[in-house]
Parts: structure tokens; C-alpha cells; sequence
């Protein structure tokens, strides 16, 4: 059986992990480094993997931002500026070992569809969180693109004069429906308020609280259900802080219903939590 060290980079946190058969043997985790050089954040994956790349056959990466040809770029976080960065190629010299690098909501999709609720030939996965990510399945493989951007569908853009995005276009879906769009929304209602307060006064019966939410699930319904017009995707796996916190789910699958049943999606909950991305990339051939 093949062991696998994967690593997943979030804008947060750094996770390692030896993996075999889309099972975590071991797995730690650290704070990513701020900005710093590209440099400083191979020798921060290095130094966490070094302990247990003996027990590895070969290295696998889920990363935030793109993935083009075994190079990485990441434009929403400060430490490589944007550019193409040769990540594939540095690491490895360091490992010895092969090694893959992917974009983390693609390996999350690829995870979820090989090991947890998306087993189905042709699925979406969308992770609800800061932002919105996603990644693509379409008859049983995992769709990148060439520049690394299949199943961005966060940054689908559903107002060109809306509000701005973190990719710098304006009105993209994950400026309305992530969890900074989420609390975005609430300021004139609730000063301060972050997207964890909009649920708790949406539970409260809030009716500002319950109308933001709604339509952050109305919107990114309608994203899904589109999806299934170009892709012809059966399920759509939810994963993420906000797709899954209390209730989320629930709205999601009661949009659908609103839906002809030639674009209806079936909604699903993640089931691999933080560990699809490290599960994805690892049995990523
Ligand atoms: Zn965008």
C-alpha cells in the first residue's frame, strides 16, 4: 500500500499528514508563515515534512491559489506576489521523492469524491468559508484546466458592478455569499457583528440575520444549479465553516426545491472535514 505525505496550505494553517489509502496515519498541523519569501514557505513545508518523508513514498501538496503546470501562484496571499512560483520543482530537490501539487477545493472535491459523500461520477464540491472555492468532477476526473481554474465557482461574477472581490473583479458570487460577504452584509444592522453572530441572531429569529443568509443560499443555489446546466453534475458537496454551519445545509436543499427539476442538484454535506483536502491530493494519481 502506498503512504503518502500530504500537505494542505491554508491562508491560516499548514496541515501535514502520512495518508495511505484515503486514511490519515499521522497528522500535525502549524500556523502558515505570514509574508515572508516563497522561499521561507518551501523550508516551512520541508521542515514539517522531513520527520516522516522516510515513511513516505511520495509527496503530495493541496494548496490555496493556482496550480499551472507544477507551479504555484497565490494573489490573496502576500508572500510569492502573484507569480508563478516553481513549487512542484523545489520540493523536489528537498524531498527526493515525486511530488504533485493541487489546488486545495479541487483536492478536497477529488477527496470527497473518492472517500466521502460525493461518490458519484460527475459532483461539485464547494467549500462555504472566508471565501468560497470548489472543484469539479466530471465523469470520474478530477477537472483542473489548464491554468488551474476549473471549479472556481466563487468567482463566477454575478454583478459586474457589484462589490469587489478579493481577486480584484467586482461582484464575483463569494463577495455575497462567503462568510466575509456574510458579515459584510450585517455591519449597518449589527456594527462589529462577524459571520458567526449573523447565525446566532438568524437562530434568534433576527429577521435582518435571517434575510443575509438567505441570500448568501439563494445565491450560490443558483450557482449550482447553473453548474448543472453546463456540467450535468448529479450531487453538490458542501463542505466549509459556513456551508457547514447549523442550518446552512438546510437552506441550500430548500432553494433547490425551488428549482425545475432539469437543473435540481442534489445537496450534500462534506463528510471528510478538514482532512478532504490532505485525502484528495494524496490519491491524486
Ligand atoms: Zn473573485
Amino acid at each position: 500500500m502506498e503512504t503518502v505525505l500530504a500537505f494542505d496550505v491554508g491562508g491560516t494553517k499548514t496541515s501535514c499528514a502520512l495518508v495511505a489509502n484515503g486514511k490519515i496515519l499521522r497528522k500535525k498541523e502549524k500556523a502558515t508563515i505570514g509574508s515572508n519569501t516563497a522561499e521561507d514557505f518551501v523550508q516551512q513545508i520541508f521542515k514539517m515534512g522531513q520527520p516522516w518523508i522516510d515513511k513516505a513514498d511520495k509527496v503530495a501538496v493541496a494548496t490555496l491559489g493556482l496550480v499551472e503546470g507544477g507551479c504555484w501562484s497565490a494573489p490573496t496571499l502576500n508572500l510569492i506576489d502573484g507569480k508563478k512560483f516553481p513549487l512542484v520543482k523545489k520540493l523536489t530537490r528537498l524531498f527526493h521523492k515525486n511530488v504533485t501539487i493541487v489546488n486545495d477545493a479541487q483536492a478536497a472535491a477529488w477527496g470527497e469524491y473518492k472517500f466521502g459523500a460525493g461518490k458519484t461520477k460527475d459532483m461539485l464540491f464547494v467549500t462555504v468559508s472566508t471565501g468560497v472555492g470548489g472543484g469539479l468532477v466530471s465523469n470520474g476526473r478530477l477537472i483542473t484546466g489548464k491554468t488551474g481554474l476549473a471549479g472556481h465557482i466563487g468567482h463566477i461574477q454575478i454583478d459586474p458592478h457589484g462589490l469587489e472581490c478579493t481577486c480584484g473583479r467586482k461582484g464575483c458570487l463569494q463577495a455575497y455569499v462567503s462568510g466575509e460577504g456574510i458579515s459584510f452584509a450585517a455591519q449597518p444592522y449589527h456594527p462589529g457583528a462577524t459571520t458567526k453572530n449573523v447565525f446566532e441572531q438568524a437562530e434568534d429569529g433576527k429577521d435582518w440575520a435571517k434575510d443575509i443568509l438567505h441570500t448568501s443560499a439563494s445565491l450560490l443555489t443558483t450557482a449550482i444549479s447553473n453548474a448543472k446546466s453546463m456540467l450535468d453534475i448529479e450531487i453538490a458537496v458542501i463542505g466549509g465553516s459556513v456551508g457547514l454551519a447549523k442550518g446552512y445545509i438546510g437552506m441550500l436543499q430548500k432553494e433547490m426545491l425551488k428549482e425545475d427539476n432539469l437543473y435540481s442538484v442534489k445537496i450534500k454535506e462534506a463528510i471528510l472535514g478538514s482532512n478532504a483536502g490532505l485525502i484528495g491530493a494524496a490519491s491524486l494519481d
